[in-house]
């Protein structure tokens, strides 16, 4: 019998994450350094201290019927040795491919996954024979610790003192360039019975490497779409992976290009909240929880938007502005910096044009 679920991380995901196990009947006990971190809201009981320490992460399993993490840079080593005797359900796994670049995109190739070329490089004589192989532009990446287009750089001519100072500091991957039409994210939840579903597919907006709107239904053509399901279940189900799970694809005419995976729910998926018919985070608790998954139904046409430090006070505006349909998430962030995720807003049955007007009119992303 599962009671207290445990959440390694206590970002906007496990807080998110929170809200749908308390709907479900669950507690929630949450490791993170931070004492204000956004958990610290909705969780029925924090334990102060880091990711990697033995003491903590322990006290955390054993006051909880099954464990689980909500952001993939948790030490897997130390999940890896208790994920049996703590039940741990995602297991070390999904932290250990997505972890490191190339063991993903080893992972993905193995499965039969269409991937664009790809090279390790470790220092400037390997990066120089690299860009040979794929010619220019391409794009290299540290393998480990990059996140919304921190640790890459694209090379695009001769001068890449940039690329030469990344690949002297970090173990490193160099890609081919993928010239795609748009990124589609899938988000597919699993449980340990092998049941899949997805979310509806949205159109992503990215403004300096961060997703800044996700407008849903997609406009992409129904075959992409199934096509995309189709390969995020076939990544999934060969990884043996459980709870959600992101996959991102390139798109290229017909063709879908497996670009990383991130093995928790995604900025992507937080419309569902309101917008579908089962969200994310509840798909998560479920699939972790080992019970039924019902696919989730777009409820209506509807666009989420995040909200930036730059935005705060704008989207302060709008919240009293009162519109209908819309709903506000702020996560609690104390520090309003410059591109830091300080929550998302989304509007159900607005279209992207209506959308725009809102944003352009209350949001300072979008508008710089
Ligand atoms: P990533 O951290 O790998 O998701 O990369 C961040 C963003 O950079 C992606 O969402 C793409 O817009 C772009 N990008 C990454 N890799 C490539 C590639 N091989 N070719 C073209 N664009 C890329």
């Amino acid at each position: 019998m599962i009671d207290v679920i445990g959440i390694i991380g206590g970002g906007q995901l496990g807080q998110m994450m929170i809200d749908a196990a308390h709907e479900l009947g669950f507690k929630c006990i949450v490791l993170d350094p931070q004492e204000k971190c956004p958990c610290s809201f909705n969780a029925d009981e924090m334990i102060i201290g880091a990711y990697d320490d033995r003491d903590k992460v322990l006290e955390l399993c054993k006051k909880s019927d099954i464990v689980t993490y909500e952001f993939e840079n948790v030490g897997y080593r130390l999940v890896k040795e208790y994920q049996e005797a703590y039940n741990i359900v995602q297991g070390f796994n999904p932290l250990y491919y997505s972890q490191h670049r190339l063991r993903e995109k080893n992972s993905a190739v193995k499965l039969g996954l269409k991937c664009g070329k790809f090279e390790s490089v470790n220092n400037p004589t390997q990066l120089k024979k690299a860009i040979e192989l794929l010619k220019l532009p391409a794009v290299l990446k540290t393998c480990s610790g990059g996140y919304d287009g921190k640790g890459q750089v694209i090379i695009k001519d001769d001068n890449y003192e940039d690329a030469i100072e990344l690949v002297k500091n970090s173990e490193c991957i160099l890609e081919e360039f993928i010239k795609f039409d748009s990124e589609i994210s899938v988000v597919v939840s699993r449980n340990p019975k092998g049941q899949i579903t997805t979310l509806p597919i949205g159109d992503n907006i990215h403004i300096n490497n961060i997703l800044h709107m996700s407008v849903l239904p997609s406009l992409e053509s129904e075959t992409i779409k199934a096509k995309a399901i189709g390969v995020a279940k076939e990544y999934v189900e060969g990884m043996d992976f459980v709870g959600t799970i992101t996959i991102e694809l390139f798109v290229v005419g017909e063709e879908l290009f497996f670009n990383e995976m991130a093995p928790r729910p995604h900025n992507s998926g937080h419309y569902s909240i309101e917008g579908a018919s089962s969200s994310q985070f509840r798909q998560h608790i479920l699939a972790i929880t080992n019970q039924e998954l019902k696919t989730p139904q777009l409820n209506d046409d509807c666009v989420m938007i995040n909200v930036l430090g730059q935005d705060v006070e704008g989207v302060k505006e709008l919240e009293e502005a009162s519109l209908d349909n819309i709903y506000i998430h702020m996560y609690g962030k104390k520090e309003a910096k410059y591109n830091r995720k300080m929550g998302h807003v989304t509007l159900i049955g607005y279209s992207k044009e209506e959308a725009i007007k809102i944003r352009n009119r209350y949001w300072r992303s979008g508008n710089e």
